[in-house]
């Protein structure tokens, strides 16, 4: 049996994912704003590092694997304070006890979003670490409702950049710690179920993401990649976005790759 913690373990694809793994008989340690065994808010620096902690310790300093979930799709600067910050500040704080784990893996959630039109001004920031001039950034497209949606596109592109770059260095690869994130299409969980209940913002949502196969998709799909990635089988998957999406990547980006 492994160890995992999971942030955002009390809705949706992370806790499909806990449930999955329980069921299996591994040990997981959610981490969400209630309802799981750490609870913490991902969105200050403060709580992070604090839910770091209390995760590494409940686990008794060594962690099997981590799995990044916990994220926001509203239109508000706090959406970048979460979707970046409270999985790569939370990451490095918890690393530690991944060191002391024999087959040591970490996964995000990043979205079929980060191909998205997006803020490169929001995106550089955030990869610059420097949350103060991020939010500033993020504040003022919360201000225009034409732009608040880059927000959410600008957090997930930054994380899948975010993976790139860091996966390579000695604190992940060089320590034997794979990092990948997984990109899902539209997942029905209870981020997009308001979305989804009307004809309108169905239509909305396949015209941004088109899912030629299998349409929809359930939580499940993401788990369990989300699972494999973070297995002991994963030897050498490193710094990807593995875009689980019934097709909207293939369909968008087409030859761009
Ligand atoms: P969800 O809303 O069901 O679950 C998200 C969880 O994150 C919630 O339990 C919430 O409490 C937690 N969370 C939010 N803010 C937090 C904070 N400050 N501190 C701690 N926890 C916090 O959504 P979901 O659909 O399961 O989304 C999971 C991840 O998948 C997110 O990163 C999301 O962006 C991503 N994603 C979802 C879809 C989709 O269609 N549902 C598509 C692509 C990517």
């Amino acid at each position: 049996a492994r160890t995992y913690v999971i942030t955002g373990a009390g809705s949706g694809i992370g806790k499909t994912t806990a449930e999955i793994l329980a069921s299996r008989g591994d040990r997981v340690i959610g981490v969400d704003l209630k309802g799981t065994e750490v609870t913490g808010d991902l969105s200050t620096r403060s709580g992070r590092q604090a839910a770091a902690e209390e995760a590494s310790r409940l686990a008794g300093g060594t962690v099997d694997a981590v799995i990044a979930c916990a994220g926001l799709a509203l239109p508000k600067a706090l959406t970048a304070k979460v979707n970046y910050f409270g999985m790569t500040e939370f990451l490095e704080a918890i690393q530690p006890a991944l060191t002391t784990s024999n087959a040591p893996r970490v996964a995000l959630i990043s979205s079929m979003a980060s191909l998205q039109p997006v803020a490169e001004p929001l995106v550089d920031a955030l990869l610059t670490d420097d949350e103060d001039a991020a939010l500033a950034i993020a504040e003022q497209l919360e201000q225009d409702p034409q732009l608040g949606g880059l927000i959410y596109s600008s957090s997930k592109r930054a994380i899948s950049r975010w993976v790139r770059r860091e996966a390579p260095k000695a604190q992940w690869a060089g320590a034997g710690i794979p990092v990948n994130a997984v990109g899902p299409g539209t997942v029905v969980t209870p981020m997009t179920q308001d979305l989804l209940a009307t004809s309108e913002g169905t239509a909305l949502v396949d015209t941004m993401v088109p899912m030629p196969l299998n349409y929809h998709q359930s939580p499940e799909s993401i788990a369990n990649l989300l699972i494999w990635l973070t297995s002991e089988e994963n030897t050498h998957c490193c710094g990807q976005t593995i875009y689980c999406d019934g097709g909207a990547d293939a369909v968008l980006r087409g030859d761009d790759i």
